[in-house]
Parts: C-alpha cells; structure tokens; sequence
C-alpha cells in the first residue's frame, strides 16, 4: 500500500464516552445519534457500528442515498432518513428497511399509501422542514403509524427565550397527536436540560467532540485527532517572508516546520498564522498561510523534529472554532479525502 503523509486518528472509546455522557444527561429518554454527512466526516458505518455495541438503537441520516450507503441495516437498529421522501426517493423508500421523517402535506400523502411506519417532524418555529402545526388541522396525520414525532431547535446553543418557545408549541402539537416517542433536542438541547429530552434524543456534534454550550465543556473528549508528517524542516534567516503573500515576517532567524496539510484537506485558510500544531510537547504556531496542500510551523530551533516525523494539529473543535472562525460542524465536515482514516 502506498504511504498516506496524512492521517486522521479516530478515537472510538471517546466516541462512546461521549454518548454515555449524552444519554446520561438525557435522562430516562432514549439517546440516539446523527450519523449524515457520513457521521459528520469520520465515517458512519465504523459510528454505527461503535455506537450500535455502546446500546445505541436509532440513527438519522440526511437522505436515501446515504440510507443506502449503510446496507445492509441491522435488523434491531432503527434508521430515520430526515429529508423525507421526495417522489425520486419512493423506489429507494420500497427497498430500505429505515423510515422517512415526514416533512410536508404533500410527503404525507406520498407515504400514506405505503402503509409503512415513519416519523413526523414538526416546524415549531425554525422554518426550514416540518409541518406547520395549523396544517394538521383535517385529520392530516390520521392513520399514519408514527413512531417519533419530532421537531428541531433553531437557537439551541444560545440562551434564547426561542428555545422554551419552542418547546411549549411542541408539547402543544404532541397533545394532539398519536405517536409512539417524541424528540426535540439536538447535542444543544440535551444540554438544555431534562425538559427538552422527552423520550429520544439526537445528538450529533457532541458525539463527534464538538461542545455546543457551556454545560457540556469537560465532558466531552475529542475524538478525530488530525495529523500530518513533516514534508521538511527549514531555517528562515531573518528578514525573510514565509508563504504566499510573504505575510510572515522573520523578525528574527528561525525554524519552521513544513507540514503536509493544506485547505484542500480540509485544513482552511482561517487558520493561517492562527492555527497551531503540537510538536515534542508544545504549541508550535501556523506561520504565514495555509496552502493547498502545505502549512508551516515554527518551532522552537532546539527541538529535534525533522523530515518524516508526525505532527498532530490542534485540532480541539472549540479552540479551533476559535482560531479559524469556522463552526465546529464545519470544521469535522470539511475533512477532505486524503486523509487516512484510523479508528483506534
Ligand atoms: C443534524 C440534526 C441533529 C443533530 O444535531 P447536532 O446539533 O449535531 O447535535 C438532530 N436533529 C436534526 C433534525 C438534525 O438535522
């Protein structure tokens, strides 16, 4: 096999550290696990597969397509496609044994005639998919199997007065309509409190490290760890510029470290003379811009670090949020191709 000078570590027991501690805060209500986007770029069949051993039992990807990706699907596990079924979708929907989270009037009456289970979301005020509650009227879900019936917050991660809102319009839908479970709270909802749990939860972020409000911090652990081989090593004497656009400016002669990570990886020019990388045990700062498919470091001269030894980027998805200006979804999901996955 050919030599990958990229790679990403993907730590498994964190994962599932991070789900105990996710399902622990939701209560009594069952705890799930978003794995679209390819459980937010570090693989969602090896997440499923991690998560499924931890007792986790419902999982939600974005389309068909990735519903499809997972096939075969164990047969004690539940999968939910959260875009629902477009007309295009109904062959794919015939063929999977998951269920469509049901969006609008018109995906109602598309699935009524399968007779199958699914779920419902409820628009209670972020207005982007789900039913508008004055749509139920007439009897809408009438005889539809629903399973969970569901709704999603839009300011979870902020101390909003939206998110007791949207609560109350949630407990007011559930009220009048026959469901199996309900859901509302994302990784921030769980967060929130034992109000929001209900009976499933559906994490995503936090479950992949990402800490989306305060409560969670110092629970939860990374889990992709990036790093890089020193493509070389160099000595700047001063004076000198570093990069395109020359931005750094050696003040004085020094070492930099020439990685082998760049925006194309995923590693995005947010990060140029702002990122940081951990090298023999300190902080050793992204000088100058992020290229394609390089960055650099500079390090300390008595450090002994050159050409073939690896680096691990700081890549602690609330500092880096920080250092980038990325959001932390972003930052996972724009983990390009190139990398070598690892589960450890
Ligand atoms: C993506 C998504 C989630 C998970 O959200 P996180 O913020 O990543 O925890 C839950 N529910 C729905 C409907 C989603 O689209």
């Amino acid at each position: 096999m050919v030599h990958n000078p990229l790679r990403l570590r993907i730590d498994g027991d964190a994962l599932v550290a991070n789900w105990h501690w996710l399902a622990h805060r939701s209560g009594g209500a069952d705890c799930g696990a978003a794995v679209k986007a390819n459980a937010y770029g570090l693989g969602a069949r090896q997440t499923v597969k991690r998560l499924q051993a931890a007792g986790c039992r419902s999982f939600f990807v974005a389309t068909w397509a990735e519903a499809e990706n997972l096939a075969p699907w164990p047969g004690d596990l539940e999968l939910s496609v959260l875009h629902g079924p477009m007309a295009e979708d109904m062959a794919a929907a015939a063929r999977l044994p998951v269920r469509p989270v049901l969006n609008s009037v018109e995906q109602v009456a598309r699935w009524r005639g399968t007779a199958r289970p699914c779920d419902v979301m409820i628009d209670t005020g972020i207005n982007r998919l789900g039913i508008r509650p004055e749509q139920l009227a007439d009897g809408l879900l009438d005889g539809l199997e629903i399973e969970t019936l569901m709704s999603h917050l839009a300011c979870a991660d902020e101390d909003s007065s939206a998110n007791r809102a949207q609560l109350e319009a949630f407990r007011a839908v559930a009220g009048t309509v026959n469901a199996r479970r309900l859901s509302l709270a994302n990784s921030a909802g769980i967060c929130l409190g034992a109000d929001y749990a209900f009976g499933l939860t559906r994490p995503g972020l936090a479950l992949y490290g990402g800490v989306p409000r305060r409560e969670a911090k110092g629970h939860i652990r990374q889990v992709a760890h990036v790093e890089a081989q020193v493509v070389q090593r160099r000595s700047v004497p001063a004076g000198e510029r570093v990069g395109y656009g020359g931005t750094f400016v050696a003040e004085e002669a020094c070492d930099l470290l020439v990685l082998n990570i760049g925006y194309a990886d995923g590693y995005l020019r947010g990060f140029s003379s702002r990122g940081r990388a951990k090298v023999a045990g300190k902080w050793a700062p992204v000088v100058g811009r992020v290229s394609m498919d390089l960055i650099t470091v500079r390090i300390d001269p008595k450090t002994k670090v050159g050409e073939g030894d690896w680096v691990e980027l700081d890549y602690d998805l609330s500092e880096a949020s920080v250092q980038s200006g990325l959001s932390q979804y972003e930052l996972l999901t724009t983990l390009a191709g190139r990398f070598k996955r690892t589960w450890i």
